[in-house]
């Protein structure tokens, strides 16, 4: 099907296309990558009056750290974090998810910060990035604001986002010099969503975790953080005692459903053993830096 007619905006400013917004307010849709609302519009689930196309704005495609964090534009791709050596040399959890998603087609156009607006409880940078406890900053008309990510998602497909904001940057704290991560996914065939995935983050002090972040895949009605297993880990080696109770508290934080992937059982199952391999990857990356 072919979508609705709409009008199409080109603005080569964030001031512009914040313009544009407030003149439509809800009417209007924000493209970056196209590779979840041009889907959508096809199949007339979405049919904005306006589309306000952020590609011609220049500076919005940097992936970079400054002042202890790292800066992920909201132009930057998944096939841009899947390359980057940086990625690789510090963000695991960042550094896995990003091959994982879809195949190579979708990963040249879409970005991560359109996969966040997207909310989509699938989505695998929810949670890798939930996990690496980031968030983002919201250009609206009222200036810029900085929104946790464990606040941005508010449900399946929902944000805390305003009509009239856009999504400028998704920002990560610096994991410091020992921490380990991975993301670990579950998916029927290469490029499908996650059956179930888990997104794991150490930072490690004096052989300890001083932070722990945990966030499930496709087993909830959003990304969701594991806090009682992050909580749990806190202050404490991973040894094998501490890792299974955390697996088992992720475990028991999912609320999967019963779908064609599989059975609610089974998801929560996978969420446990691999919240157990996530843990005891992060370690061994850790040994590795
Ligand atoms: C076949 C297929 C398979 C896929 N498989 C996976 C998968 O395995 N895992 C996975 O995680 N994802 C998957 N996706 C989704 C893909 O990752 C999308 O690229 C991503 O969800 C959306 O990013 P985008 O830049 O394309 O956003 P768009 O499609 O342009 O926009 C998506 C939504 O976000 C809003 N938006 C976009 N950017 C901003 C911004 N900067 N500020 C405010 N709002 C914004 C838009 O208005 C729209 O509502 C798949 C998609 C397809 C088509």
């Amino acid at each position: 099907m072919y979508p609705a007619g709409f009008e199409y905006f080109a603005p080569t400013s964030v001031e512009e296309a914040l313009s544009v917004l407030e003149r439509y307010g809800d009417e209007a849709k924000v493209l970056a990558g196209g590779q979840s609302l041009i889907p959508l519009m096809k199949l007339r689930f979405a049919s904005p009056r306006a589309l306000v196309d952020l590609n011609r704005i220049e500076g919005l495609d940097g992936l970079y750290e400054d002042d202890g964090m790292l800066n992920v534009g909201a132009l930057v791709r998944h096939k841009t974090c899947e390359r980057s050596e940086l990625l690789k040399s510090r963000y695991d959890v960042l550094a896995d998810a990003a091959p994982q998603i879809s195949d190579p087609i979708v990963r040249n156009l879409g970005t991560m910060a359109g996969s966040l607006a997207h909310a989509d409880p699938q989505g695998d940078w929810g949670s890798a990035l939930l996990a690496a406890g980031a968030q983002v900053q919201a250009r609206g008309p009222g200036g810029t604001r900085t929104i946790p990510l464990d606040e941005f998602f508010v449900g399946p497909f929902t944000t805390a986002l305003e009509p009239t904001e856009i999504v400028t940057w998704v920002q990560v704290p610096d994991p410091g010099p020992r921490a380990g991560g991975a993301y670990l996914k579950l998916e029927r065939r290469v490029g499908d969503f996650a059956t179930a995935a888990v997104g794991v983050h150490v930072s490690f002090t004096n052989g300890k975790a001083e932070r722990a972040g945990i966030a499930l895949t496709g087993v909830g009605p959003r990304n969701l953080r594991a806090r009682a297993a992050e909580e749990a880990l806190a202050g404490h080696e991973l040894d094998d005692d501490a890792i299974a109770e955390a697996a088992r508290l992720a475990a028991e934080a999912a609320e999967p459903q019963d779908d064609v992937r599989g059975s609610a059982e089974y998801k929560r199952n996978v969420v446990r053993v691999f919240t157990e391999r996530g843990l005891r990857k992060a370690a061994e990356r850790r040994e590795e830096r």
